[in-house]
């Protein structure tokens, strides 16, 4: 049973303390009972925060290893800044964040967003299967005429969109690639989509040879249509036009090449649940990847955004795109 707040109100009425968020979460992370980190015991002593392995003596909490690792914001501050996350149909803009919650600085309100992206991807997640759309999309050339921060340069993202009727789209993947040669866009096909699926392209030379990998490859050549690229492989490029409009709106075209994917992750994340009417449930997914999701420290996060660099390992990102 899926337990998560109805509203906003709810959700204050819920999460007003610490512990009440760490009560929260560890019924979500040790769903199934709580898990040793270090010989997987099922037994725990639990005081306060700390959780002591019946069997190894090992000390954990419920926050260790997760997105929230060694966070000094409250969990409650957390939970909220997880809601309006959820809640922002064009996703969330660390200026908007800051303004919102008054987070000290632009710095700190965009280390919590990209700590949150993390966790947008699932962990072990379903590949796209049925009948695929997959081409390439530059993403850029947006300094001219954008106000604000104008860093975005020119980059190519291959997308994935899965064919539902006539002219709906289901799920979608896209990732950040160097270039259009097969050796950059068939590792993502191969992740992104599982082997049986139908890949519809064009008669670029980068998609031949798939079918070694168990796809059924439909070409549809733009020279032997009347038609355009966009018209051939339409959920694409709607998907494309979609992302691009979120770029310039919501970021204001001010998203580092570097971080692109995660970006991407997010926006994935809120079309793949664009029906969902529940803010709950997202809410509940999004709180189920972050204690999933390795920590991700701001230093290792924080390359191009200036700012204080604080001291911390390195992280791994889990999950891929
Ligand atoms: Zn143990």
């Amino acid at each position: 049973m899926e337990d998560y707040p109805q509203n906003l109100a709810d959700l204050e009425r819920r999460f007003s303390s610490p512990e009440s968020c760490r009560r929260y979460l560890a019924s979500i992370r040790w769903h199934d009972g709580f898990t040793c980190p270090r010989c997987q015991g099922a037994k725990a002593w639990s005081a306060g925060e700390l959780w002591e392995c019946a069997s190894c003596g090992c000390q954990t909490s419920v926050t260790a290893g997760t997105i929230f690792h060694r966070t000094r914001t409250p969990l409650p501050m957390w939970f909220r800044t997880i809601w309006w996350v959820v809640s922002q149909k064009n996703g969330a803009s660390a200026l908007g964040l800051k303004r919102v919650f008054g987070f000290g600085s632009y710095q700190t309100a965009w280390a919590h967003l990209h700590k949150l992206r993390r966790a947008m991807v699932t962990p072990g997640r379903e590949p796209l299967f049925g009948k695929v759309e997959v081409d390439e999309s530059y993403l850029g050339g947006l300094e001219e005429g954008v106000r604000g921060r104008q860093t975005f340069k020119k980059a190519l993202v291959v997308i994935a969109a899965e064919e539902r009727g006539k002219r709906a789209i289901g799920r979608i993947r896209m990732r950040r690639i160097p270039d259009a040669s097969a050796d950059s866009l068939q590792p993502f096909v191969v992740e992104s989509i599982r082997p049986g699926s139908t890949l519809h392209t064009d008669g670029w030379l980068g998609y031949h040879g798939l079918e070694r990998h168990g796809f059924i490859h439909q070409i549809t050549n733009v020279s032997t249509h009347k038609a355009n690229a966009s018209e051939l492989l339409p959920r694409v490029h709607r998907v494309a036009s979609l992302l691009k409009r979120w770029v310039l709106g919501t970021h204001q075209g001010a998203i580092d090449p570097e971080h692109l994917d995660y970006y991407l992750d997010e926006f994935s994340f809120r079309f793949n649940r664009r029906t969902s009417r529940s803010r709950g449930k997202l809410f509940y997914r999004l709180l189920q990847n972050a204690v999933r999701v390795a920590p991700a420290p701001y230093r290792t996060m924080a390359k191009n955004v200036r700012g204080p660099t604080p001291r911390n390992p390195r992280p791994q990102h889990v999950g891929g795109t």
